[in-house]
């Protein structure tokens, strides 16, 4: 097992109009087991609660209740340090928009998670033969800027994998791009997944990335429900 979600529960304080404190409850005890080289997908509607439990999974965000274990190791009960070395090693994330750093290169912009680790140099080659794989071998000094939308997210895949993580999360990947260039990034994600043995788990409301993964998850009323058998 990979990953094991125990009885997560979020809850958002907030203010209500007249000053009472109002508990907007995202997740309720949402359970989930993960095996390593696993891909699954996770849908619902916006607002049900989706980027929360991946920000959760990925250590962005704390559960007011519940155990998130990453490879036998409870992520909820570390300290602060260990908690970012935890999220630079052995978890990669894209986001609906890319993020990248305007004033670097394609090579430096992929290179920045093994900055933080010292391992740069060391990773440099494995950097090129990422981006060749991902068809930008001859993008290596542009700057994003000058790439398409599509190229940028291929970038964005790449850094997530630099540090070979165990985990890659996928917050709505191919949301900002259009239709061919959302159906190779699902593509390339299963076939990185495949080839990298890296378990991903992408988030989305699009069906048809939804269905390519090898599980699908249904958050509703914050809940998670297995939609594979049952679309
Ligand atoms: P999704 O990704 O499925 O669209 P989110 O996880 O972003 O959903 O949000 C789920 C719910 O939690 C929404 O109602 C949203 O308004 C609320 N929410 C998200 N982040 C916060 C926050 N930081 N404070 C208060 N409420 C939040
Ligand atoms: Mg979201």
């Amino acid at each position: 097992m990979l990953l094991e979600l125990t009885n997560i529960t979020k809850q958002y304080e907030s203010v209500d109009a007249s000053g009472g404190a109002e508990g907007a409850t995202v997740l309720r005890k949402v359970n989930l087991q993960v095996e390593a080289g696993e891909s699954l997908s996770i849908v619902g509607p916006s607002g049900s609660g989706k980027s929360t439990l991946l920000h959760i999974i990925g250590t962005l965000d704390t559960p007011t209740s519940g155990t998130v274990v990453l490879d036998g190791q409870d992520l909820t009960q570390l300290d602060d340090e260990a908690t970012a070395a935890v999220r630079n090693q052995q978890i990669g994330f894209i986001f609906q928009a890319h993020h990248l750093l305007p004033q670097c290169s394609v090579l430096e912009n992929v290179l920045v998670p093994a900055l933080v680790t010292g391992t740069a140099d060391a990773r440099t080659d494995r950097a090129k033969k990422l981006l060749d794989r991902v068809g930008l071998s001859h993008r290596l000094t542009h700057r994003p800027a000058q790439l398409s939308g599509g190229e940028q997210q291929r970038v964005a895949v790449v850094r997530a994998l630099i540090n070979e993580p165990k985990l890659l999360l996928a917050d709505e990947p191919t949301g900002a791009l259009d239709k061919a260039s959302a159906e190779n990034l699902t593509q390339l994600l299963l076939e990185l997944n495949n080839e990298e043995g890296v378990t991903l788990i992408a988030v989305t409301h699009a069906l048809s990335l939804a269905r390519q993964m090898g599980r699908a998850l249904l958050l509703d009323d914050g809940r998670l429900v297995d939609a594979t058998t049952n679309p």
